[in-house]
């Protein structure tokens, strides 16, 4: 089992993020992309279409899946299964940084996803709060007009890769995890467990549980300063500037 994680990056313009119409764990987003084989390596002619509401029986029968299907040219059967939680909306420090965004978790058996394809239902805010919806990424570029900013609004340079998440070190975050909760367990109060527990699920990109583990830490520690400078920063790459401010 190889999980691939989904990346994606882009120039923006006046716009504070971009993001899935239902936002990152969106059901009916669908995403695009070219299946390489893991057996005989041959790539799929045309792009595959999942989405996260779409499941099928796996080829055993026994589990339900994002994808099931035979490579047509070794007959290999191959799965897909989509993991949520573990995107975020792409944000103008993102993309004044250079940085990629995670969008999306693959869990990939037989099969290895290539060229991603950006299509419609992307929605977008301004740096005014103005929000646009229906943007259609398969161009590559969407520009539109801020009336409340009174600017253009563009995103251009789409681009996406796929990084392959090293299975080890999310073994070992799980056995950590597990320390940290029966330390909990032993002592409802200890502080540190609780940060430590953020820090772990920081890593395998959690946030909303790193958020949880930080605001316990704090409750145990009101002057928890770490605590509040990560949450700090979690809520500022998410584009939410007006929470970042209030942790720091
Ligand atoms: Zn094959």
């Amino acid at each position: 089992m190889v999980n691939h994680l989904l990346m994606i990056s882009a120039d923006l313009e006046n716009l504070a993020d971009i993001q899935p119409q239902g936002g990152c764990d969106d059901p009916n987003f669908t995403y695009l992309f070219k299946l390489r084989c893991g057996n005989c390596g041959e790539v799929t002619q045309k792009e595959t279409c999942l989405s996260l509401n779409e499941t099928t029986p796996s080829a055993k029968g026994k589990t339900e899946v994002h994808l099931s299907q035979k490579c047509k040219f070794c007959s290999r059967d191959g799965t897909i299964n989509m993991i949520t939680g573990r995107g975020r909306p792409f944000t103008q420090t993102d993309a004044e940084t250079g940085t990629y965004a995670p969008l999306m978790l693959f869990d990939c058996r037989g099969y290895e996803p290539v060229d991603f394809v950006f299509a419609d239902g992307w929605k977008a805010e301004s740096l005014e709060g103005t929000k646009f919806t229906d943007i259609d990424l398969s161009g590559g570029d969407y520009a539109d007009y801020d009336e409340k900013g009174e600017c253009p609004v563009m995103i251009s340079n789409v681009r996406a890769k796929f990084d392959v998440v090293n299975l080890k070190l999310v073994g070992n975050t799980q056995d950590g995890i597990q320390k940290y909760y029966e330390a909990i367990k032993i002592d409802p109060h200890y502080d540190r467990a609780y940060y430590n527990l953020g820090v772990v699920y920081s890593e395998i990109m959690q946030y909303d549980t790193t958020l949880n583990c930080y605001e316990k830490a704090a409750i145990e520690r009101p002057m928890y300063v770490e605590a509040y400078c990560n949450m700090g920063v979690i809520y500022k790459n998410r584009g939410d500037l007006e929470s970042a401010i209030a942790y720091v």
